[in-house]
């Protein structure tokens, strides 16, 4: 932390801070400039927000140079993780491919959208039994009833399950079924669901909230790695802008940011961000050049009759020509396919 005292402060104002620095078991080292005088605090940083040291007189300002986020930034723990879902990588050295319907809406439907996207390449099935509508008079979802879906067409294809939880009275019931809790963007600082998946022993894919900033997202997952939870992958699925084109504007630079800033894998959701199909493919291959760890999209066996976000799923030639993206731009950028990749959990990083 760095404290800057304004042009005026006297050596009475100076002393004053250090002492309080001090006082709290920490070190300061003042450095006198011809106009000003800045002082570098080294101990606790917590117990320095208690000293409120913008409130002294002669204090200017107070920088904090460390990351507010401890347990998922990149600054004491410089090798990127990979985090395993059912015995599927999501890290650097993988790409990870995650596709399935928005909403589990029949086991007929899901059976079939899972198919797809295992024919597609996918490793991992998405699919919601708990959907967070913005309006209440939408599908809300099949619930407990999804989560069975779910876990016989896990059986039927092998793919493991990636499922939202949206309430955290539900934590037990989903993570005794899925393979990753999902928290969507409108729960992303819902802290107290935040808390219970922190506690689910479940991987955690963390979409970001779609007016938080990266430093916001970071701490909600913050609070999951707090609760002795690390197993925890970001998901960038468009922040909201003035733009109307698309549902939401895609942050692609938010990859390389969070990569440089958290050791956490992340992912992109292309499906979600555009929230139209023809700019799936093209998203997707920007997520890959731009380093994801890899990404997540909707399928559907019929569009037209889905209960969530039709307009958003693919099929067909769109599904096949983003098969291709997923098997040739990977290896471009230094990545192979997740399925090629140990499954056992034995070699857990
Ligand atoms: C979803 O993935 O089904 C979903 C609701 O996404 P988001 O939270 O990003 O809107
Ligand atoms: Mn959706």
């Amino acid at each position: 932390m760095v404290v800057v005292m304004t042009p005026d402060a006297t050596d009475e104002n100076v002393a004053t801070v250090v002492e309080k620095v001090e006082g709290v078991g920490g070190e300061a080292f003042v450095s006198k400039g011809v106009v000003r005088t800045i002082i570098g605090l080294v101990g606790d940083i917590e117990s320095f927000h208690h000293l409120n040291l913008r409130t002294l007189p002669g204090v200017g300002d107070v920088h904090r140079i460390s990351d507010p986020y401890k347990l998922v930034s990149r600054q004491h723990h410089t090798t990127r993780s990979t985090v395993w879902v059912g015995g599927v990588p999501i890290g650097p050295d993988s790409f990870t491919f995650i596709a399935g319907p928005c909403a589990v809406e029949s086991a007929q439907q899901t059976l079939d959208a899972a198919e797809m996207a295992r024919a597609a390449g996918a490793t991992l099935l998405r699919g919601g039994a708990y959907k967070p509508r913005t309006s209440p008079y939408a599908f809300q979802g099949l619930g407990v009833k999804g989560l069975e879906i779910l876990a016989s067409v896990r059986e039927r294809t092998g793919l493991p399950i990636v499922t939202e939880v949206v309430d955290a009275r539900d934590v037990p019931v989903v993570a005794e079924l899925a393979d990753m809790l999902q928290i969507g963007t409108r729960n992303m600082a819902n802290f107290g669901l935040l808390q219970a998946v922190g506690k689910s022993g479940k991987p955690v894919l963390l979409k970001r909230g779609m007016t938080a900033t990266i430093e916001e997202w970071l701490m909600a997952a913050e609070y999951i790695a707090q609760r002795g939870n690390l197993d925890v992958v970001l998901c960038e699925r468009g922040i909201r802008t003035f733009e109307q084109a698309t549902r939401n504007t895609l942050d692609i630079s938010a990859v390389p940011v969070v990569q440089a800033t958290s050791h956490l894998p992340i992912i992109v959701d292309p499906s979600h961000a555009a929230g139209r199909k023809d700019l799936v493919v093209p998203l997707s291959r920007a997520a890959i050049a731009v380093g994801a760890d890899g990404i997540i999209v909707d399928v559907h066996p019929d569009p037209a009759t889905a209960l969530c976000d039709g307009p958003q799923a693919l099929l067909g030639a769109d599904l096949r020509s983003l098969a291709q993206a997923v098997r040739h731009l990977p290896p471009a950028v230094g990545r192979v396919d997740a399925s090629t990749l140990s499954r056992t959990q034995s070699s857990k990083a």
